[in-house]
């Protein structure tokens, strides 16, 4: 008899857990909800050269920044959402990635241009 209250009590903190699961985390870059097994944090401004604002990000979008751009022009140029978000490939990424499902990851490529370096 008291293995059976016993188990009540425990699906009803359940519930209650479950109910205080965190406002799902949005991906700035492309605006879709990031699973917690993809979730990236990115150094706006990068680590190495002494930035400590990060940001949320899933890790295919993340990813995809790095394929495209170096630390200096992270640092220079990049180091907000918004002008990532005007970067023509990066722009042309988030339109794409946009159309998948939010846990979709496959690796990403590093562009001609990094590569050649
Ligand atoms: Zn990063
Ligand atoms: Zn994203």
């Amino acid at each position: 008899m008291t293995g059976r209250i016993k188990r009540k009590r425990l699906q009803a903190s359940w519930d209650a857990a479950l109910a205080r699961v965190p406002d799902a985390v949005t991906c700035p870059l492309c605006e879709r909800i990031i699973p917690p097994a993809q979730q990236d944090a990115h150094h706006l401004i990068p680590k190495s050269r002494g930035g400590h604002q990060t940001v949320l990000l899933h890790r295919i979008c993340h990813r995809q920044i790095h394929a495209l751009l170096t630390e200096a022009e992270l640092e220079r140029t990049y180091c907000s959402v918004e002008t990532l978000k005007q970067h023509e490939g990066l722009a042309r990424f988030i339109g794409w990635v946009r159309g998948k499902p939010d846990d979709f990851f496959e690796r990403t490529r590093k562009s001609q241009r990094l590569r050649l370096r």
